[in-house]
């Protein structure tokens, strides 16, 4: 049944490690690959090229992202400072600190436009769930069958 690579269900973190859709984990909802174009690395498009999942499910909804990015910003910066000790070590008779903070902050800065991307994406998995039957929509007429009842129907 999932001989064609096409319906294997892909990896969630492989896809929302590359910024695709979370309907169909196929279509990228970037239009620009690279997010250091930064004219136009937050540039969506209106649906999903793959599946037609609406990727601005409604006005506003990736105000939510300031939530995941600094959960990001807040895991490197641990990562960072867990690396620095490591293979640099604080020490209170240096400015070790200092250099730490400076070097984290170009990191944080730097990694900007990932994590926005990353945001976003993780934002739409949050409450856009899996479904490699979705095409243009939901199917019409009567509406969703669950499939828990699908037998008894
Ligand atoms: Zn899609």
């Amino acid at each position: 049944m999932c001989a064609d690579k096409n319906h294997e269900k892909p990896n969630i973190f492989k896809s929302v490690f590359t910024n695709k859709c979370a309907r169909c984990r196929r279509g990228a909802i970037f239009l620009s690959k690279n997010p250091y174009d930064l004219k136009s690395c937050m540039k969506m498009p209106e649906k999903c090229p793959v599946c037609g999942q609406q990727v601005e499910v409604e006005v506003g909804f990736y105000y939510g992202t300031g939530y995941v990015s600094y959960a990001l910003s807040i895991a490197i910066c641990v990562a960072s400072l867990i690396a620095w000790w490591l293979f640099v070590g604080f020490s209170i008779y240096d400015n070790s600190i200092y250099w730490w903070l400076g070097f984290n902050g170009m990191l944080l800065l730097g990694l900007q436009p990932i994590l926005m991307r990353w945001s976003r994406t993780i934002w739409m998995a949050f409450f856009v769930r899996y479904d490699e039957d979705w095409h243009q929509g939901p199917p019409q007429g009567t509406g969703r069958v669950n499939t828990t009842f699908k037998g008894a129907i």
